[in-house]
């Protein structure tokens, strides 16, 4: 028998800890947590096999721990096994970089906020230093680990094919996802390949997080709960889908969306996530062996209670008195879906691991904490309370949805609309007349469930590209939908610019051309469409599938081949002759548009048009012979150069090529490509797709008319509701029917509450500014200041302006009182850190604004820096929102908008207006 060597332990211990990319993603952020950072970036290449760089902003690695730092055994967390007891970090062993080690190449980035400058070290195998070298990077650490499994070819292998590498991604994303759920300030961004994955911003709970995780939708179908228990000690909290909840939110076929924490760790706990499923499939009635219930349960024990030192990558841990907590889990269960059907006392838990011998247990638990709480009774409603409580909050949470993400938490004139969660009091308040009749849902019985909405979503796996185009195309082509019938929600949605949504260009067709959402289609006297030609009746057997009209340009057979612009724009332009009309309309347009600045371009030319026809004959003379002048010019010049061309062959015999510049032939040819680009852009205006969707609007009309009737006054907007166009949202007033954008929409709402409430982050000034006169550009304004509202905070008699025109727009600003009143002074301590060039000038807008504008609100004195910012960050919040909205979020929009827009409606930040219209409703039937 031989000693292995060092080495060879060594890899066989390591491979224990790293068994994939995705552990050592894990170790990493791992470490990054315990330095307590708030900012990591996972960058990796090649699905992480060529390099797995991870960046945190946390408290760095002290030099003198540096030789030591993946020294295995070697941590900073614990000293001694009694420190375990007390754990509270997630690292402990001291294994894990002295085992990526000696699997790859580690090189580590560290700068403590004692050190001047960072610096990277480069280590061995062995965990030793070898070398290092100053480093740009500010503090925290980055590790970057190369070559992974470079010494471990069958583990290398395991992932040679693409499918496993992209599982493996996949993973590495919800481990991320999990941590930016268990850690709401937490700032995560996943790049692979140089390309943005995923990314969390960090937001103010884990109701919150959950929101930015799962999404409003499936947000709005679940519910908050909170159990405490205090013998044993347990802490039960998070989300959980709410009775009656449609499953197909509030479920998937993989345990991804299945978060369960024990003391802030993501841990897997089978029996628990049994439980839950249970109970779920019970409240769904649907089969359980194929859902996984979308959860957030986080379990908080004393950290004596739980072993982590159980499997490498401490995924599994033992609790010590497991059976409490699945009673306590039940109990929460219970009291939200009802008890389990009764069944043959042990047979209700009898598939698993919870066997028999648990539920003995688990009775005597009962005994126990019901002793604690009262009858067992009483234990289950203590638990429902907190159902109700807290759901309330969580309501009103979701009623102002993204609106509070904005950082802190200021009431707002939104926080009392009527919740979304829950349809029964939705349908009960007045903001809603009924929400079941406000819908003209005349496809319900069509039998296209909801899971229709979710397929005609844009898929954006890179291997779908195709048929995501054709989805793009025609997401009613319901073959096309059947054969994807196994493809669930797309996880990877596109990165849409807010700008490009706002503009309306989000989507672009194959042909780069802008997508229109939906064109409706008016109908012609006799009532078929007559762009329509393809509509045959055996297309028009089933009324759902409609056709589409596509024509399916190929680009690049188009376009190959071709003279473009570019290859001609940079020889010399010869400027076209332009004729008499041409020349007058080039003399008289500028001052057409200078006197009538809001008149469109087309009435302009009108005007011209008239103007042309007004000229005497004379004038007309004049300007015929300014044409026949340029004419001659064009035929000169185009003359000459063709010339040129005709000498360069003889000069450059050899060069073959066809070249393009300067030739008379290209003139024509550029002339023909902005002719031909001027068409095309007429032509942008026809839709690129057309959808027949069977509308009647004499059915609409009537249905207006009979819902009329118990409407007074205001003008009510009806949401027509389409199974086959989810994300169409229509609304029917009496006499018009209109399209809306609710992104826009939502934009200007949040961006209306920033204006009105919210308060920029202050950070002191190193050097306090004293305010005077001169200063801030008048003594009138220094007066109003000091008229300004103070708030008296210590016995120095110091305190500050609290008057919240200041404190909102970021000015943090110290009276200082003397003896008298004249000797008392004003300085600004802290300003608002989130603006570039911030301070005086801007104090002065905000001052001028309540002096001269006499301004009393905040969002009437902000300075336009601050304008700006918040536009741009409710265009930011607004892009969180999910790609795909329920029903019930659109309509809590529009009554917000009508709470809060009233009749001032700008349109989104970019001015764009939130309906579009489409058809008037005719009075009668044509
Ligand atoms: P453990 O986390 O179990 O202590 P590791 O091998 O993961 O063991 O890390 C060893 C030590 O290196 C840690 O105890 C810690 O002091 C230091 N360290 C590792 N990564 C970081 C990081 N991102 N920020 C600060 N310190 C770190
Ligand atoms: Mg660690």
């Amino acid at each position: 028998m031989k000693q292995l060597p060092g080495e060879t332990i060594r890899l066989l211990s390591s491979s224990q800890v790293i068994t994939s990319v995705v552990s050592v993603v894990k170790e990493l952020i791992e470490n990054a947590l315990d330095a307590n950072s708030t900012s990591i970036d996972v960058k990796l290449d090649n699905y992480g096999f060529s390099k797995i760089e991870v960046r945190d902003n946390g408290s760095g690695i002290k030099v003198e721990d540096v030789p030591v730092m993946a020294i295995r055994h070697y941590t900073s967390k614990i000293s001694s096994s009694e420190d375990l007891e007390r754990l509270t970090t997630y690292g402990f062993r001291g294994e894990a970089l002295g085992s990526i080690c000696s699997i790859s190449e580690v090189l580590v980035t560290t700068k403590t906020a004692a050190d001047d400058n960072s610096t990277q070290y480069a280590l061995n195998s062995n965990g030793h230093v070898t070398s290092k070298k100053p480093s740009h990077l500010g503090q925290g650490t980055t590790v970057t680990v190369l070559n992974l499994f470079k010494n471990l070819p069958v583990r290398k292998q395991f992932y040679s094919t693409s499918r496993k590498c992209k599982e493996e991604l996949k993973k590495v994303q919800d481990l991320l996802t999990a941590y930016g759920i268990i850690k709401p300030d937490l700032r995560v961004t996943l790049i692979h390949n140089k390309a943005v994955i995923w990314q969390k911003t960090r937001v103010s709970d884990h109701k919150m997080a959950c929101m930015s995780v799962l999404g409003t939708a499936v947000m709005g179908s679940m519910v908050p709960f909170q159990h405490c228990c205090e013998y044993p000690e347990i802490n039960l909290s998070g989300f959980l889908p709410k009775a009656e909840s449609d499953s197909s939110l509030t479920s998937i076929s993989s345990s991804e969306r299945s978060f369960i924490f024990i003391n802030n760790r993501p841990v897997l706990q089978k029996e628990i996530l049994k439980l839950i499923r249970q109970y779920y499939s019970m409240m769904t009635h649907k089969d359980c062996t194929r859902l996984y219930p979308v959860f957030f349960l986080n379990i908080t024990v004393p950290a004596s209670a739980v072993d982590v030192n159980v499997t490498p990558d401490k995924t599994q841990v033992l609790l010590h008195y497991k059976e409490s907590v699945l009673l306590a889990v039940e109990n929460v269960l219970k009291s939200l879906y009802g008890p389990l059907p009764a069944t043959v006392p042990g047979e209700n838990n009898e598939t698993d691991v919870t066997s028999a011998d648990m539920f003995v247990h688990r009775t005597e638990q009962t005994d126990v904490v019901g002793s604690e709480m009262g009858p067992s009774g009483n234990n289950e409603l203590h638990a429902r309370t907190s159902f109700l409580s807290l759901s309330s909050d969580v309501q009103n949470c979701q009623a102002v949805k993204n609106t509070e993400i904005c950082l802190n938490h200021q009431t707002s004139c939104g926080d009392n609309v009527p919740s979304l969660l829950d349809k029964r009091e939705v349908s009960k308040s007045d903001a809603f007349p009924d929400s079941s009749s406000n819908l003209l849902c005349e496809e319900e019985q069509n039998g296209q469930n909801m899971t229709d909405i979710q397929r005609s979503s844009v898929p954006l796996d890179p291997e779908s590209k195709k048929a995501n185009d054709e989805h793009l195309l025609g997401f009613d082509n319901t073959d096309q939908l059947d054969k994807n019938e196994g493809a669930s929600v797309p996880k990877d949605l596109p990165e849409i610019s807010a700008d490009s949504w706002s503009m309306g260009s989000a989507f672009k067709d194959s042909l780069g051309d802008k997508l229109e959402p939906v064109k409706i289609l008016i109908p012609e006297a006799g009532g078929r469409i007559s762009k329509q030609k393809e509509y045959t009746p055996e297309q028009g057997n089933d009324p759902q599938i409609s056709n589409q009209s596509v024509k399916k340009k190929n680009v690049i057979s188009e376009k190959f081949g071709h003279v473009t612009a570019y290859d001609l724009i940079n020889s010399k332009i010869i400027k076209k002759a332009k004729s008499a009309f041409e020349i007058f309309t080039h003399e008289c347009r500028p001052k057409l548009i200078n006197d009538n600045p809001k008149t469109s371009m087309a009435d302009i030319l009108l005007k011209i048009e008239e103007q042309w026809k007004n000229l005497s004959e004379e004038a007309k003379k004049n300007y015929e012979l300014k044409a026949a002048k340029d004419l001659e010019r064009y035929n000169r010049v185009v003359k000459k150069v063709s010339a040129q061309t005709v000498h360069r062959p003889t000069k450059e015999p050899g060069k073959q090529k066809p070249k393009l510049r300067g030739s008379a032939a290209d003139q024509q040819k550029l002339d023909k490509i902005f002719h031909d680009q001027i068409e095309k852009k007429g032509k942008l205006e026809q839709p690129v797709k057309t959808v027949t969707v069977p509308f009647s609007l004499s059915s609409c009309r009537r249905h207006l008319q009979r819902q009329g009737k118990n409407v007074s006054g205001e003008q009510e907007l009806f949401l027509i509701r389409r199974q086959s166009c989810p994300d169409v949202w229509i609304f029917a007033t009496e006499k018009k029917l209109k399209l809306l954008n609710p992104y826009r929409l939502e934009e200007a709402l949040l961006c209306k509450r920033l204006l009105m409430n919210h308060k920029l982050p202050v950070e002191k000034l190193d050097k306090p500014i004293l305010l005077s006169d001169s200063l801030i550009g008048g003594s009138q304004y220094m007066a109003a200041l000091y008229k300004m509202q103070k708030n008296y905070q210590s016995f120095h008699g110091s305190g500050y302006l609290s008057d919240p025109r200041l404190v909102a727009n970021g000015f943090q600003i110290k009276v200082i009182e003397g003896v008298s009143a004249t000797e008392s002074h004003l300085e600004i301590e802290g300003m608002a850190n989130c603006l570039p060039y911030y301070g005086i000038s801007d104090l002065k807008e905000i001052l001028s604004a309540v002096v001269d504008g006499n301004a009393k609100e905040v969002c009437e004195c902000r300075p336009l820096k601050v304008v700006n910012y918040l536009e741009g960050e409710a265009v930011r919040l607004a892009r969180q929102l999910p790609l795909h909205l329920s029903k019930e979020d659109v309509q809590n929009t529009i009554y917000r908008m009508k709470q809060q827009l009233g009749k001032e409606n700008k349109g989104c930040v970019h001015g764009r207006p939130f309906f579009h219209h489409l058809t008037d409703i005719p009075e009668v039937d044509k």
